[in-house]
């Protein structure tokens, strides 16, 4: 049996119980949740297959957006912020 899930259809903000928090995908706007390929790149998956298989469940992206997280070594100040820190 395989389920086509498409999650492009939730809303944002809601919590799956499995699949975690949907989100809105930064590159198409579209709703998605949070996955991560093999390499490690993040994912927004969009719609997926899920397989049930005699020992376990074969999910397969089918829509998917890869969303480049943030270089750490790239600070979005670019220079010394003159001004103590704290202050708003
Ligand atoms: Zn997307």
């Amino acid at each position: 049996m395989v389920f086509l899930e498409d999650f492009t259809r939730v809303s944002t903000g809601l919590r799956l119980p499995i699949e975690g928090r949907v989100e809105r995908c930064l590159r198409c706007g579209r709703s998605g949740i949070e996955g991560r390929s093999p390499d490690g790149i993040r994912l927004v998956i969009h719609s997926q297959t899920t397989e049930l298989l005699g020992d376990g469940m074969l999910v397969v992206p089918r829509d998917c957006c890869a969303v480049p997280l943030p270089s750490p070594g790239l600070s979005r100040r670019t220079g010394k912020d003159p001004r103590p820190p704290g202050g708003h």
